[in-house]
């Protein structure tokens, strides 16, 4: 079994076929999904996706690059879906991007920490997306002792340095690696890869984006995880098996599933 961490099934690219594309997950061992929100309407239309599909689970946030005209009332509102809906299995996706997003530093972080203090309030992990941020976002780790508490998060589409890896390590984060990691232009993040605890690793898509290199030029989709999974299984020097078993048990400690 294989569990897709991070995809986007309410996207657009998806809304003709979605049964198909989640059929074809299904037969190619892709058993659980999770859906993740940018903002509000992406937020509500993951948790009705996943009344339809039991095997896909929503996560509601507001992603750094949607938080431009955030205020209270949006972020009640994230909470208020959260509460209202037990099916949601994480807060996210948020965090910090320094490379594409139009918000200020300052405005990124006002609505990032209301929502991570939210999840760690009840009991949720966080789905972050960090880009040219790290630093920041390790220091509100740190100075905000979410960690010598029982908060936990996922660091999606990981893609750092060295140095970022050790210290999302040391903070106790789980990090979630997708198609891009087979790409050319990948080469230097495999060696900290390598590095990496293998019991804080997952795998995602973040479909209908980043297909693996294989697949590039088309929508991604949950079932092209495989060739992900195998590149990663040739990397670590284990079977494919093996990183399923692993990667699937740290997903399900993680989100609770
Ligand atoms: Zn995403």
């Amino acid at each position: 079994m294989i569990i897709d961490t991070h995809c986007h099934l309410e996207s657009e690219q998806f809304r003709e076929d979605i049964d198909d594309v989640i059929s074809r997950a299904d037969e190619k061992g892709i058993k659980k999904l999770i859906s993740l929100g940018s903002d509000i309407a992406s937020s509500v239309a993951n948790i009705e996706i996943s009344k339809k599909y039991s095997n896909v689970y929503p996560a509601c946030g507001i992603h750094p690059e949607c938080c431009m005209g955030t205020d209270v009332n949006d972020l009640k509102r994230i909470k208020e879906l959260i509460l209202d809906n037990p099916c949601v299995k994480a807060v996210g996706e948020i965090g910090l991007d320094l490379h594409y997003a139009e918000a200020s530093l300052e405005k990124q972080i006002e609505v990032l920490i209301p929502q991570m203090d939210f999840a760690e309030a009840i009991g949720l992990p966080w789905v972050i997306h960090c880009r040219d941020a790290e630093e920041y976002l390790v220091e509100i780790i740190k100075s905000r002792n979410y960690l010598t508490r029982s908060a936990t998060g996922v660091i999606h589409c990981f893609n750092a340095s060295q140095k970022a890896a050790d210290l999302y390590m040391d903070c106790g984060f789980y990090v979630s690696l997708g198609g891009y990691i087979t790409y050319p232009s990948s080469r230097n993040l495999l060696p900290v890869i390598k590095t990496l605890r293998l019991d804080r690793i997952m795998v995602e898509t973040d479909a209908p984006y980043l297909p693996p290199q294989s697949k590039r030029g088309k929508r991604n989709e949950s079932s092209y995880i495989d060739e992900t999974v195998s590149f990663l299984a040739d990397l670590l020097e284990m079977s494919p098996e093996e990183i399923e078993d692993i990667t699937t048990e740290n997903a399900i400690r993680c989100f609770k599933l």
